[in-house]
């Protein structure tokens, strides 16, 4: 088999990050990404302390520290009064530091190290099929080119093509909520409407998201109401900016104030799908949102992607691809499951509809927040302190 290709389908945070973690380790990789280019669209993205371990490892953590900004506290507060539900500090200099970037730099830092690492990228072209035996697998692409592999990894996002052609089809879910997305230059803003916290504000059936990036220079919104009529899901459609301001109405001025500043935004449906029984068959297995898309409502979309790279890479180095790949998958499926339980309840959490039931969750969350901070932090061990660099084996 010598020196076939580990081969990526799909050029998103996962892919690009598993091709560089596979080429770091001296494999020799090939990346089909479907899109002409590589990811220009998109808004921002929180990555915790569990996914910049990992970027560090990758020797990044400078890169994408440099061109994000790190927030000196997450919150929840509720969206009419604005009263602060929690406020738990991060980037206090223990651990690697909690990071928000534009999904475009991040992209653009994993592609730089790749191409450097010698990844071969190839835009414009999109994996259709794959037959495999015990010495390789054969991957058809759209233009009818075949390429031989000694591995497929199917990067290829939450519709993707690699995880029909393993399982046949599984279809994402509608959850029944959207999500407008927004970047406005900060110098547009009043002084102090945003503070630099990662702020989720909460409210009946909807919440919104708001955050620095770049810096301080410009600041990231997601707001998500759950509605019906919308299913696409694209980084691409445009929003209705006045839709937007009418959906949070009467919310917060700190809220509106930030709404009324969108002159552009994006609308995007939400869509999950339980964990899937197997990712691997063979030489070919999963990763990202191609095996585990979940709602965003923990942050940890992309995180999970950078994590499953990681491991996936420290499983191929050292294994034949069979059971490297089984390896890989075992190390992987509990924990991207739980992430993925954990966003769901967030989506409850979130929008929970009626005073009793905001006072019986968000009184003993305050509570705590206020006498003892040290049980939410504990709360959010098993997701933040995971260190993906240790599984895997020889090398982590
Ligand atoms: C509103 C919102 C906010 C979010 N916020 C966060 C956050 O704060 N933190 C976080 O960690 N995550 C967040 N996420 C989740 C995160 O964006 C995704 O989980 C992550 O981008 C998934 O990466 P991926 O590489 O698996 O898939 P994708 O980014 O979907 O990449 C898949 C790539 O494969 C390509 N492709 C598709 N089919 C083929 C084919 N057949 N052949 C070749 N290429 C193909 C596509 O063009 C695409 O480039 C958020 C998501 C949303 C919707």
């Amino acid at each position: 088999m010598g020196g076939l290709p580990v081969i990526v389908a799909g050029g998103g945070i996962g892919g690009l990050t598993a091709a560089l973690a596979l080429a770091r380790r001296g494999l020799p990789v090939r990346l089909y990404e479907r899109a002409a280019g590589f990811g220009e669209v998109g808004a921002g993205l929180q990555l915790g302390p569990n996914a910049m371990r990992v970027l560090a490892a990758l020797g990044l953590a400078d890169a994408v520290t440099d061109a994000g900004f790190r927030p000196r506290a997450l919150e929840m507060r509720l969206g009419g009064s604005g009263r602060t539900v929690f406020r738990l500090p991060v980037n206090r200099g223990e651990g690697p530091p909690y990071v928000q970037i534009h999904r475009a730099d991040l992209i653009r830092i994993l592609l730089d190290a790749a191409r450097a690492a010698g990844v071969a990228l190839v835009p414009g072209r999109a994996v259709a099929d794959l037959a495999q035996d015990r010495r390789a697998v054969l991957v058809r692409l759209e233009d009818g080119e075949e390429v031989a592999g000694r591995a497929l990894i199917g990067a290829d996002g939450i519709g993707s093509t690699v995880q029909r052609r393993l399982f046949g089809p599984a279809p994402a879910r509608f959850t029944g909520q959207v999500a407008w997305r927004a970047t406005i230059p900060a110098e547009t803003l009043a002084q102090g409407l945003v503070a630099p916290h990662a702020t989720v504000w909460v409210g009946a059936g909807r919440h919104l998201v708001s955050y620095f990036l770049r810096g301080g220079r410009l600041v990231n919104l997601v707001a998500v109401e759950e509605r019906a009529d919308w299913t696409r899901e694209s980084w691409t459609d445009r929003g209705d900016p006045a839709a937007l301001r009418a959906a949070f109405a009467g919310w917060h001025p700190r809220v509106t104030g930030l709404i009324g500043a969108v002159r552009d935004c994006f609308l995007w449906a939400l869509h999950d799908r339980p964990p899937l029984p197997r990712w691997s068959v063979g030489r070919v297995t999963l990763l990202g949102d191609a095996c585990h898309p979940m709602l965003p409502f923990m942050a940890q979309g992309a995180a999970m992607a950078i994590e499953d790279a990681h491991v996936l890479a420290a499983c191929l180095a050292v294994g034949p691809e069979a059971p490297a790949l089984a390896r890989y998958e075992a190390l992987r499926r509990a924990r991207t499951a739980r992430v993925q339980a954990a966003a769901r309840r967030n989506a409850w959490r979130f929008h929970l509809k009626g005073r009793l039931a905001r006072l019986a969750v968000y009184g003993p969350m305050a509570a705590a927040s206020l006498a003892a901070p040290g049980l939410l932090r504990g709360a959010l061990a098993w997701l933040y302190d995971h260190d993906a660099t240790r599984a895997g084996g020889p090398g982590g």
